[in-house]
């Protein structure tokens, strides 16, 4: 027998427990640690709520909970009720699957102003995080600028341009499904620091922008490179870029407005105790494809700004950090002796749902080739429910979280799958009525 714990229940300690399941059959015994009651992660809280088929994914998460042999271990911080320390002892192998939660931080004069939001926090807010609830994002404004060029960005233009009726089937929360009903934005920009051929947006997700109810895209055609070099882009990125160009070539008469501001870079937040405008600077390409500002600049009026700028894994006392990098300091997945990382925790934020399955793969893989044949000493499950239990921390099992998702279903706004619960002491009252 084998004893793993995995930290985190997102797609990747899914992929890496599922991994284990195969290589180690009957013989392994994992424990899947997770700071919240529920599980799924970014499935849950990332994931944008008006994309169910993506979060459709957790069907597949639950089998893995089928087996008598992995535990779902919620409400439990490492860090704070056990340590990495404590879970080395206790298990053969620890991995870490903890995501990248944080924002990087948009290092410009003005960003710590109110109005001014990460897009984790952001996400968070409108996806029912209970780190996020209460953030109250100002909705009561004229415009908002969203920095950044991958597809995080927009999913917040998106979400903060669809009407009520186009959130139907999804599971939007209820205070952010109302404060988007009642939102006065009419005009969102999405700032590039680069140009079109630069953009990490994938197109189906761009596409999506040109299907709006209200809004429409707005591609000035100037800033757009010469048709003929699209030839030389990877399929993908040639595709996105035929979106843009459709967007610049399509009628624009919707009441909303969502603006691409291309070669633009944020250079400060001005305003009264709040946001009111954001000082941008006008950049070009150098040869090696990075922005450089031209010194000319603009402002922005809006009240909003989300920076959707990428994210950061959160470091966790005794494990060794890549401050550059956001993310555990590994190689190929190894942070050391029993110390494992997976997903963003170990390549940082990149890549779709489905790229963390080989990751969790290769490293369920170094764990087998590294635990051998040898029967485990360890403690594992037992030794772990003993320590919480000492120390009063009320651990969450799965059989509570389907409580929770069965008291969330049963709660919906009509036509969605669920309500979700938004604070930690009403999922863990369902769990324990
Ligand atoms: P991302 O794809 O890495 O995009 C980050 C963007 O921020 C880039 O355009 C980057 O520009 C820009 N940026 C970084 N620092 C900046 C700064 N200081 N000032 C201005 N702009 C700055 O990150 P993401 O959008 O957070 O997405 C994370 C991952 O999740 C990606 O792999 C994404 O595809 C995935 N995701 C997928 C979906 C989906 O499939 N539906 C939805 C959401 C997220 P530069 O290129 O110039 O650095």
């Amino acid at each position: 027998m084998r004893h793993v714990a995995i930290i985190g229940s997102g797609p990747a300690g899914y992929y890496t427990a599922e991994a284990l399941q195969k290589s180690f059959g009957e013989e392994v015994r994992i424990d899947m640690v997770d700071r919240l009651p529920v599980p799924y992660g970014l499935i849950r809280s990332g994931v944008a709520p008006d994309h169910q088929s993506i979060k459709a994914v957790s069907r597949r998460y639950e089998k893995v909970h089928l087996s008598p042999h992995v535990r779902f271990v919620g409400n439990v911080l490492v860090g704070r009720d056990v340590s990495i320390a404590e879970l080395q002892g206790l298990y053969d192998a620890v991995v870490l699957a903890t995501g990248a939660p944080q924002d990087r931080p948009l290092d410009i004069p003005g960003s710590d102003l109110p109005g001014v939001f990460g897009s984790a926090a952001f996400v968070g807010w409108y996806n029912g995080h209970p780190d996020f609830a209460d953030l109250g994002p100002p909705l009561d404004v004229e415009a908002a600028a969203i920095i950044g060029n991958g597809n995080v960005a927009l999913d917040v233009a998106r979400i903060l341009s669809k009407t009520s009726e186009e959130f139907g089937g999804s599971d939007i929360v209820g205070h952010a499904f109302e404060a988007l009903a009642a939102s006065a934005i009419r005009t969102i920009h999405i700032l590039g620091r680069r140009g079109p051929h630069q953009i990490a947006m994938t197109p189906k997700e761009l596409g999506e922008l040109g299907h709006l109810a209200e809004a429409a895209p707005h591609v000035d055609a100037a800033d757009l490179p010469p048709e003929s070099e699209d030839a030389a882009l990877d399929p993908g990125l040639r595709k996105s870029v035929a979106h843009l160009r459709g967007f610049a070539a399509a009628p624009t008469d919707k009441p909303k407005k969502i603006a691409f501001d291309f070669y633009a870079s944020p250079v400060a937040i001005e305003g009264d105790n709040r946001a009111e405008r954001l000082i941008v600077e006008r950049t070009r390409l150098d040869k090696d494809l990075r922005a450089v500002g031209t010194g000319e600049t603009y402002t922005i009026p809006c009240g909003l700004i989300v920076s959707c700028i990428g994210y950061r894994t959160p470091p966790v006392e005794g494990v060794p950090y890549d401050e550059s990098g956001g993310r555990f300091a590994n190689r190929d997945g190894v942070i050391g002796d029993g110390l494992y990382c997976v997903g963003w925790a170990r390549r940082g934020p990149s890549g779709t749902i489905g790229t963390n399955r080989p990751d969790g793969f290769e490293v369920a893989d170094k764990i087998a080739a590294a635990l051998g044949q040898d029967s485990s000493a360890k403690a594992g499950a037992t030794g772990l429910d003993a320590l919480l239990q000492s120390r009063g921390v009320d651990a969450v099992a799965f059989c509570d979280w389907q409580r929770i998702e069965a008291a969330e279903a049963a709660r919906a706004r009509q036509g969605s799958p669920r309500e979700k619960f938004i604070r930690l002491d009403e999922m863990l009252g369902v769990c324990r009525a």
